[in-house]
């Protein structure tokens, strides 16, 4: 199919200026075939940003960025990214990770050295080859902090080393590298609901959210976890949104200690370790949940 609209780069910047969103049709293709081993939630395969990854040259342009900008639909370069977290529904693995890299959705793009995109046991020996395979734990804490934002990685500090502790003693590791790791250990991946640090540690506003969730939301629908462990309100609030009335008005306390739904997928609440880590006592609280989260798998 030929185009029907021939727009210059300054007259789509101006119907943007005016409001006008102008959408190019492009040639539909079959659709990319899903992962092995994930049965993807996202509803169509077919969406113009995933039909154009599938024929880009991933060796000398981010597939990601062709993808978005040639499909006309954004009026300038500097703004290719802003409306750019709704596309990640149609991303696979390693597509959505340099979604995360590149991302300038909001303004955290600004002051972060580094995203935070997650990582786990045996996710990242299969990124080698592109594919992806469903794991048994996703950790979701809040916010990459001072620490992450310099590696790259999640939970790299102190709040990290309580987790860490906290997964030896359930017989999981983020690298899969335990002494005693067998074919049946467990398999885990350990994300954040923003993939930026917030300037000072500061709380995640209601907008950051909304625009880094469409990640999270695709790294659940390609990991298709057995057990989500929410760690901290900011966490507990974005995963069970949809399933809980007026959920940020629930304190955290009340939402511990039960086992909650995000669509199929149980999910355990508890306390952040960095909370924990200021309030001692609660480490109990935090075992106990780390143990119903447990539990709940055992039984699935
Ligand atoms: N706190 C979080 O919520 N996530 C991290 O990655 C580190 C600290």
């Amino acid at each position: 199919m030929s185009d029907t609209l021939q727009l210059d780069k300054r007259q789509r910047a101006m119907l943007a200026e005016m409001g006008v969103r102008v959408w190019t049709p492009i040639e539909q293709v079959e659709p990319l075939r899903a992962p092995a081993n994930v049965s993807e939630k996202a509803p169509e395969a077919n969406s113009v940003v995933r039909s154009k990854l599938q024929t880009t040259n991933t060796q000398t342009t981010s597939a990601y960025q062709a993808a978005v900008e040639s499909t006309g639909a954004i009026a300038d370069k500097q703004k290719a990214f802003e409306v750019n977290p709704q596309t990640a529904n149609n991303l696979d693995w390693p597509s959505l990770r340099e979604a995360v890299t590149n991302c300038q959705a909001c303004g955290l793009c600004k002051s972060r050295r580094n995203t935070v995109f997650g990582t786990g046991s045996h996710v990242t020996a299969s990124l080698a080859n592109t594919e992806i395979q469903a794991v048994d734990w996703l950790i979701v804490g809040e916010a990459p902090g001072e620490n992450e934002d310099a590696e790259g990685e999640p939970f790299v500090g102190q709040a990290g080393q309580l987790l860490d502790n906290m997964l030896r003693a359930m017989q999981l590791s983020r690298t899969g590298g335990l002494s005693s790791a067998s074919e049946s250990q467990r398999s885990i991946f350990i994300t954040n609901v923003l993939k930026c640090r917030p300037p000072g540690n500061r709380n995640p506003t209601p907008e950051e959210v909304a625009q880094c969730m469409p990640y999270l939301e695709r790294q659940i629908a390609l990991l298709q976890p057995k057990i989500i462990l929410a760690m901290g309100r900011f966490a507990a609030q974005a995963l069970l949104r949809d399933s809980i009335d007026k959920v940020d008005t629930i304190p955290l306390g009340k939402l511990r200690g039960q086992v909650h739904h995000m669509g199929n997928t149980p999910v355990v609440v508890t306390y952040h370790p960095a909370y924990v880590l200021r309030n001692l006592p609660e480490k109990a609280k935090l075992w106990a949940d780390a143990c119903l989260a447990m539990a709940t798998l055992n039984h699935r």
